[in-house]
């Protein structure tokens, strides 16, 4: 199982989300609940990491 890695555009933090499937790349953006902002914002989808999670 990989994940991808995340980055809120309101904070900039970082983060990678486990998920058991992957999501389209083309998505760009994921609206997704940040832990830092404490509110669901848009992420900019960086990269899809497969074995570093
Ligand atoms: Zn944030």
């Amino acid at each position: 199982m990989g994940c991808w890695l995340l980055k809120c555009r309101e904070c900039g933090e970082t983060w990678k989300l486990l998920v058991s499937f992957p999501l389209r790349k083309e998505f760009k953006q994921l609206y997704h609940y940040c832990s830092k902002c404490g509110r669901n914002t848009y992420h900019e989808i960086i990269d899809y990491v497969e074995d570093e999670c």
